[in-house]
């Protein structure tokens, strides 16, 4: 199988047919109707082999995760996510495992109604970066910088649940009847896009947690230059984490991959978005508010007020 084969067979008819792609998979380059009224919303991560995930799991899981990773950065800005670009770097060309990987990654297309667009293909270590490109109501994107003292920050979900199913990899004595849900967190996020209209009417800011709530709630602070105070015991723990570690606090403040989203609303705001999320049957957590002192800052149960360590997941 050389590469066009491997390019025809696995990825050409993966592809959802969506009227706004020109030109898709085949050509030097990709086409897309943008809309007038929109504004394009791009962005890339790179997944390697035994850094983001194991070589060992199934190549569905692997294209689940890598698409999904990309989905949330969309929700994160409150854009609908369209197209994707898939440059991917193959050991070898296992038939059995290119059959799985384009399964996933159809899969996870279809539940938003994506097309893949185009890529590259290479040999190599096992590694993939994936571009995607979403698109949102002009002037509506929802970033990093806009979180102002007073506002209240909020989660979208339970958080630890995957860092719990990272600890239990690496301890398989651990009898955990919990390990296929933990897991499942891990291998199938489901990325917030269903927050997409709320966000874009009452957020001033968001970000997606992937590193850790501490960590990425700080990335908002910095770049909206303020600070932020948390409440310990209103942040949402994923029931198994809590049952099973005493430092389940540490595990939400402080575990990646779980791929809710923190964002901030203004107090002015708050009432409206809570009735409309009543409304939707959907459920956001407040789990403090933004200062003008800089760094984080955490309640405890008994009201001290104590620093917070602003740990996540670092490459370097
Ligand atoms: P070029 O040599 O012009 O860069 P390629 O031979 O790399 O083109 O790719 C041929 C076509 O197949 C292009 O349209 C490219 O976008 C697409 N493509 C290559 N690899 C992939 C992939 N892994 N997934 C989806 N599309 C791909
Ligand atoms: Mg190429």
């Amino acid at each position: 199988m050389n590469e066009f084969s491997l390019i025809d067979q696995y990825f050409k008819a993966v592809t959802h047919k969506r009227d706004d792609v020109l030109l898709g998979i085949g050509d030097d380059a990709a086409c897309l109707k943008i809309p007038k009224d929109k504004e394009l919303v791009i962005s890339c991560d790179t997944l390697v082999a035994d850094v983001h995930f194991l070589s060992t799991w199934d190549a569905y899981d692997i294209a689940w995760k890598a698409v999904m990773v990309n989905v949330s950065d969309m929700a994160a800005m409150g854009a609908d996510p369209c197209w994707l670009m898939l440059a991917l770097t193959l050991p070898e060309a296992d038939s059995h495992w290119l059959k799985r990987f384009s399964q996933g990654i159809r899969d996870a297309l279809d539940q938003y109604n994506m097309a893949l667009i185009g890529g590259d293909t290479t040999h190599g270590p096992l590694a993939m970066n994936l571009t995607i490109h979403g698109l949102v109501p002009e002037k509506k994107a929802v970033k990093r910088n806009g979180a102002k003292p007073g506002d209240i920050v909020y989660v979208t979900g339970h958080l630890g649940g995957a860092a719990q199913a990272v600890y239990l990899l690496n301890e398989p004595n651990v009898n955990s009847a919990d390990r296929a849900k933990l897991m499942q967190k891990l291998l199938h996020p489901q990325p917030r896009v269903d927050f997409n209209p709320y966000l874009r009417e009452f957020a001033s800011a968001a970000i997606d947690i992937s590193d850790g709530l501490s960590s990425d709630l700080n990335h908002i602070c910095t770049a909206s230059n303020v600070g932020a105070c948390l409440e310990l015991d209103q942040i949402p723990i994923h029931p198994v984490v809590v049952q099973s570690r005493q430092d389940a606090i540490e595990f939400a403040l402080q575990g990646g991959d779980d791929y809710e989203l923190c964002f901030t609303v203004s107090s002015k705001n708050e009432g409206r978005m809570l009735s409309q999320l009543a409304q939707a049957n959907m459920n956001a957590y407040a789990v403090g508010v933004i200062e003008h002192t800089p760094g984080l800052r955490a309640k405890q149960k008994n009201g001290l007020i104590v620093d917070l360590d602003i740990r996540g997941y670092s490459h370097f």
